[in-house]
């Protein structure tokens, strides 16, 4: 199958038809609407930092954005408290699942941003004041880095609350530890809330590759946040972006990136290009089983690995 190395040129159409024909995973059901996701849906985006979006059939069907919110929330903290963020959350990668039930030892803070606990966190430190203040700031913020009006599935932002054990554990936890200072429950509403914005794969990759071009929008060319925030952003989704697979994923994918329940995978190739590829089955570290695949044949045939330096 010939493909171009130009992303510009690049048959997405034809690596997606690749893919589909692998049927490994699972796909995540801790709520009922993520469970009834179609396992057959596969969309794939790539963002150039001239604004160029290039994409796959399905790259337009909406799905809740998930974890992959959790880049963007950490940049939204950092950039709200002034960088101050970075003192309240650490940045080690965990060697465990996105859930677990751990603070960092000696200190009581959430591992890393790319965690679970650590999104709680970053989701409770942008401005707001209260649950809605907070609301409405991350969506405004996140729409910055889309380029759109993003808008909440209420349905799923309902069901992540109530059914969110593990998160108002967590939360509850940080609580004890003095290191969340709203609410247990605010905190578990608001990030609940974040994981349930709908994007499609073009519109995550738009938001990647906002990330991967010193913060800027590269479609509207608006400024979303500074250069250093989008750098410490990136380098955090390089170490802890895939939970405990973020070594391997390093190793052989070399793309910074963030994994999600809902099959998504946004990806940031700094100065290169932001990526998104959405499929809902899941392997055992929560990484959509056809998003890996698509994510290691770009950055072979493209050349993104950053460690890598010419295309094969
Ligand atoms: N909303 C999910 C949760 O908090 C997100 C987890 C994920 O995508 N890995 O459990």
């Amino acid at each position: 199958m010939s493909r171009s190395s130009d992303p510009r040129t690049y048959d997405l159409d034809a690596l997606r038809d690749q893919v589909l024909s692998e049927h490994g995973g699972t796909v995540n059901d801790s709520i009922p609407q993520l469970g009834a996701a179609d396992p057959g849906l596969c969309g794939i985006a790539l963002v150039l930092p001239d604004g160029t979006v290039h994409s796959s059939a399905q790259a337009d069907v909406p799905f809740s954005v998930q974890s992959a919110v959790k880049p963007f929330l950490f940049a939204l903290a950092l950039l709200d408290t002034d960088g101050a963020a970075c003192d309240r959350i650490g940045i080690e990668p965990t060697g465990e699942a996105f859930d677990a039930i751990k603070l960092e030892s000696g200190t009581g803070r959430p591992p890393n941003p790319m965690v679970n606990a650590g999104a709680l966190l970053t989701a409770a430190l942008v401005d707001g004041g209260d649950v809605d203040g907070r609301n409405e700031r991350i969506l405004r913020g996140l729409s910055a880095f889309a380029g759109r009006s993003l808008e909440v599935d209420e349905e799923i932002a309902r069901a992540e609350h109530l059914l969110g054990d593990r998160n108002h554990a967590l939360a509850h936890l940080m609580r004890s530890e003095g290191t969340l200072q709203v609410s247990a429950d605010d905190a578990v509403q608001v990030y609940a809330r974040a994981c349930a914005v709908l994007v499609d794969a073009e519109t995550l990759a738009v938001m990647g590759a906002t990330l991967a071009c010193n913060g800027v929008n590269p479609v509207t060319g608006e400024r979303v946040v500074p250069a250093g925030i989008a750098r410490d952003v990136v380098s955090v989704m390089a170490t802890c972006g895939v939970y405990d697979g973020s070594g391997r994923w390093m190793q052989s994918v070399g793309i910074p990136a963030k994994s999600s329940v809902s099959g998504a995978i946004v990806l940031s190739a700094p100065g290169r290009l932001g990526a998104a590829v959405v499929s809902p089955p899941l392997d055992a570290q929560g990484t959509s089983v056809r998003g890996r695949l698509v994510s290691d044949r770009l950055s072979a045939d493209l050349g993104l690995h950053a460690f890598g330096s010419t295309p094969d």
